[in-house]
């Protein structure tokens, strides 16, 4: 269990001082010249010897991905981009740290664009977020006149500008690749992977593009030492980690907690338990609405991290826990889900384009009984024709919460196809 001293955001609800100086009062730009003086070689060692995985929703070793940049420059300007643009349904932790606790990102970003050799940085901003992209802004317009950013950043004979780029709303372009596309000023498109960004990210460059989180958390792990986060959690799933729970429990929020944390321990200790008692649980999706839900019998014993919920056939994704009792309509809250997905789909790829409407018709049918019992089977086989078969995960993502309403709940799609019996808050 974790606690109160071990939190890296210390500010996460907003009820402290946020600005630089309320900021430096809690620890942070505290010896930030001293961390960049150790050297590239010794940040990233400590980043990999830290377990940090990214904090996006893909859980890539951050230490590693930024190894995979170049050593010394080959005449390329290389890159940071720090993609905020936090659209997955159910995810709103990136939001608590730009608004509440913004210096932590931005010291962040000055100590991991210079172990990545990259004099900018680009944190690209969700379209929605207003009011985050101004409290963002105050905070970076602080650091520069406070000599943080900029020529010699920091004190560190670093020089480093920071630029806060405004999305237009679309969530394809939270995929990384998309979003080098409009940073680029482009329609928002992923591209093909490899190659990947450290090799040819923005404007053909190194790029290394990490979430708002994996970035805020930096600073803490290397003034207390990979060893320090690494101490948390199990295995390969290391660390301290933004839960934002959502849904039917009485307290929703947003909280730091110790990953490998069991479902149970989170919600009863952070969200006063689950509306109605626990046996009012029907079904949880536990890492946004990209990831399989999975049923109330298996979220009885789940440990909350990447490699648990994985093998049980979900996913930690972003740490977006979205709870639903047994008043929920599921077929419905899934077909939710791929009306979403149908309407995000950049069309680029036939699967994505084609599957993504498909399964928005099919689930349409379902959702009133207005089906015969077999479209269920066709239904599962069209989701694994648009698996693994397109340009970027959000065919995956479309697919992916139908397969797991199918192994769940075949029996409520069955009944609902029998009796045409539509729960009064789906119609
Ligand atoms: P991915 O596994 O393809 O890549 C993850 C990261 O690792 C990327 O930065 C990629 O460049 C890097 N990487 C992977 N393999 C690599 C290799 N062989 N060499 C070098 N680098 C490599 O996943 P993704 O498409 O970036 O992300 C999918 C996830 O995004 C989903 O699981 C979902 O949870 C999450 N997501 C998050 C949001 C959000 O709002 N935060 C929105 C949508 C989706
Ligand atoms: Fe576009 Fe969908 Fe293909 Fe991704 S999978 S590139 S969103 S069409």
């Amino acid at each position: 269990m974790l606690k109160d001293e071990d939190r890296i955001f210390t500010n996460i609800y907003g009820m402290k001082d946020r600005s630089l100086r309320g900021a430096q009062a809690r620890g942070h730009w505290d010896g930030t010249a001293g961390l960049i003086e150790r050297g590239r070689d010794w940040i990233i060692e400590e980043m990999k010897s830290s377990g940090l995985r990214g904090r996006g929703g893909a859980g890539f070793p951050t230490g590693l991905k930024w190894s995979f940049m170049p050593k010394e420059s080959d005449g390329r300007p290389a890159y940071l981009v720090v993609n905020a643009d936090e659209s997955e349904p159910g995810t709103c932790k990136d939001r608590e740290i730009m608004r509440h606790d913004p210096h932590t990102l931005i010291e962040g970003c000055l100590i991991a664009s210079f172990a990545m050799n990259a004099h900018a940085c680009y944190i690209y901003i969700r379209g929605e977020y207003i009011r985050e992209r101004e409290a963002l802004q105050i905070a970076i317009d602080e650091a520069y006149d406070a000599g943080l950013v900029g020529p010699n950043a920091a004190g560190s004979g670093w020089d480093f500008d920071l630029y806060l780029v405004h999305g237009a709303g679309a969530y394809i372009c939270g995929e990384e690749t998309a979003l080098l596309e409009s940073l680029e000023g482009k329609k928002g498109m992923p591209r093909m992977k490899p190659p990947f960004p450290a090799g040819a990210g923005l404007y053909g460059c190194p790029t290394t593009v990490n979430n708002v989180e994996s970035i805020a958390v930096v600073p803490t792990i290397l003034r207390r030492g990979g060893s320090w986060f690494a101490g948390f959690g199990r295995p390969n799933n290391a660390g301290t980690k933004l839960f934002a729970i959502s849904g039917h429990v009485n307290n929703p929020c947003v909280v730091e907690e110790e990953m490998s944390i069991p479902f149970r321990e989170l919600i009863d200790k952070h969200c006063g338990g689950i509306r109605g008692g626990w046996e009012n649980l029907k079904a949880v999706i536990p890492g946004g609405s990209s990831v399989p839900l999975l049923p109330a019998s298996t979220m009885d014993e789940a440990i909350m991290d990447f490699d648990w919920l994985r093998e049980h056939q979900s996913g930690l994704g972003t740490a977006a826990v979205i709870v639903m009792d047994q008043s929920t309509d599921i077929i419905k809250a899934i077909w939710r889900l791929s009306a979403f997905y149908k309407h995000e789909s950049c069309g680029q790829c036939t699967p994505c384009r084609e599957g993504a409407g498909w399964m928005m018709r099919v689930m349409d049918r379902l959702v009133k009984g207005d089906a015969a019992v077999e479209e269920i089977d066709m239904l599962l086989e069209v989701t694994k024709q648009v698996e693994g078969h397109t340009i970027c995960a959000l065919g995956d993502a479309a697919a992916w919460p139908i397969q797991g309403l199918i192994r769940h709940f075949r029996d409520e799609i069955e009944d609902r196809i029998r009796t045409k019996r539509v729960p009064v808050a789906a119609e």
